[in-house]
């Protein structure tokens, strides 16, 4: 549907600067009438039997995973520059979410709990909040939308999407498979546009009841400003600058092999990407040694390719961003162990800084490229201390095979996630996914989600002489 007063915008492919398609561009009357949508489709999609809403989930699931490749596998590698497995990847993801919250649909639980008046019995229910506007980020635009949506609905909402303006084809693909699954058309809509334009007017509507929003902080601080004047159920899943520990104990081959996964995946436009590594320094030299040649060995070649490791980055600024924050360490006294410039296009070498001053924007804010930071430390509280420098908390990760160790630091390592054995980017749909501090509130994923899209409501009855 075009947007009310005509606009469109052109979505690019980051790889070949290619024009892919135009899209509207839509603004506060689109919004307004999406969501106005929303709220008849809420009655009817909260009033269809738990059953019945897990169908249609079932089935997305397995439309998914008959007619993934056809829907998805282009539009994600030309929209968002993903590599043909991580394309995959996020397919599979997709149908396993999809399951995993079908399930949900069946699961608001409630609870009664005992009165002293005899007369009187408590019930405690939950329910749905009504319209979900999500808000969604482009680095993983299919898998992160859909669990961003999928748990919501099963729980009895009605959602109106704003996928990120870099990636709103993958969006409107997802959109269609809900409506190809059986979800009412009012249920779910797909708003395409920008953040400050048709985002803002979404979670500004006096109708949206909750915001669930996937992006960086200095946009969840925005959103999160204006959500709260208006009181609406919040869920920010923010930036992250995610620490690695390698300990003592680890081969410093199979560390450096680990660390370049969590760093390099997507160029590093993964919010739980091992950004910052501190590793002790009994084999600090060896694992530096192993890492660089890691680096340099990483195919980067046609997105097609299975053997292509990472792509571009998503436009020139995210290039820009990157190479400012190499250049700013650089200046404050780090040393560029390899990488530090351009491949080729909106492509970036793998990068790897040694030592970069603590104030620096390279350790302290997200790049969101294929960059990490490394320093020697001297022990595990040093390492766990470095990890906790840091105002993000989404994911961290600890390599050793001393179990003590490991748990010893995850205990201490303020975020929510620590990983021992691997690093930092793991996902899970059962597992509570989100973050402290500057990394966010409210957990996503499993009976988490339920929890932040529902509502418990306290409803008492006098139930005279009956025995309760
Ligand atoms: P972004 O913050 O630029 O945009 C995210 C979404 O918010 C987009 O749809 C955008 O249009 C919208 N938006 C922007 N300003 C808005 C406003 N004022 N009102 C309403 N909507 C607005 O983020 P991005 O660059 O698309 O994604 C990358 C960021 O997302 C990184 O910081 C990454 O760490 C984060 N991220 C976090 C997680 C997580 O689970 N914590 C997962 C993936 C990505």
């Amino acid at each position: 549907m075009p947007a009310a007063n005509g606009g469109t915008f052109e979505v690019t492919a980051p790889a070949t600067g290619a024009v892919l398609a135009q899209v509207p561009r839509a603004g506060a009357g689109d919004v307004d009438c999406a969501v106005r949508a929303a709220v008849r489709g809420f009655e009817a999609w909260y009033r269809l039997r738990p059953a019945e809403r897990e169908a249609a989930l079932l089935r997305a699931a397995s439309l998914a995973e008959a007619e993934g490749q056809a829907r998805f596998l282009d539009t994600l590698i030309d929209e968002s520059g993903s590599t043909i497995t991580k394309a995959r990847g996020e397919i599979a993801y997709t149908v396993d979410l999809l399951r995993t919250a079908a399930g949900e649909a069946r699961r608001l639980y409630g609870e009664t709990f005992p009165n002293d008046d005899p007369h009187r019995m408590s019930l405690v229910i939950r329910e749905p909040l009504g319209v979900v506007g999500v808000v969604s980020p482009y680095n993983a635009p299919l898998s992160l939308l859909t669990k961003m949506c999928a748990f919501p609905l099963a729980a009895g909402n009605s959602l109106v999407i704003k996928p990120s303006e870099e990636t709103p084809l993958t969006a409107l693909a997802f959109g269609r498979l809900l409506l190809d699954a059986g979800v009412p058309p009012e249920a779910v809509s797909v708003v395409t546009g920008f953040g400050a334009e048709c985002g803002a007017e979404l979670i500004n509507h006096p109708d949206v009841r909750c915001i669930a929003l996937t992006g960086s902080t200095n946009t969840g601080i925005a959103v999160g400003q204006a959500g709260l004047t208006k009181m609406r159920r919040m869920q920010l899943e923010l930036g992250g600058k995610s620490a690695l520990l390698v300990l003592k104990d680890m081969d410093p081959v199979k560390a450096a092999k680990i660390a370049a996964q969590g760093i390099f995946t997507h160029s590093g436009q993964i919010c739980m990407a091992n950004s910052r590594i501190a590793v002790e320094r009994e084999i600090y030299q060896p694992f530096i040694e192993a890492l660089k040649a890691e680096a340099e060995s990483l195919y980067l070649g046609d997105l097609r390719e299975e053997r292509t490791v990472y792509g571009p980055l998503i436009n020139a600024r995210a290039v820009e961003k990157v190479l400012e924050h190499v250049r700013a360490a650089v200046d404050g006294g780090a040393k560029i162990l390899t990488g530090g410039e351009i491949y080729k296009g909106l492509v970036v070498k793998p990068t790897v800084l040694l030592d970069p001053p603590r104030d620096s924007l390279a350790w302290r804010e997200e790049s969101f490229g294929p960059v990490t930071s490394v320093v020697a430390v001297d022990d595990l509280q040093e390492a766990i201390d470095v990890a906790n420098d840091s105002e993000y908390g989404l994911s961290a990760a600890v390599l050793t095979s001393n179990l003590q160790w490991g748990l010893h630091a995850a205990r201490r390592i303020a975020s929510g996630a620590v990983h021992i054995g691997t690093h930092s980017f793991q996902s899970n749909a059962l597992a509570p996914i989100g973050g402290v501090g500057l990394s966010g509130m409210g957990r996503s994923g499993g009976h988490y989600s339920t929890e932040e899209f529902t509502e418990v409501k306290w409803i008492s009855v006098d139930v005279g002489s009956l025995p309760c």
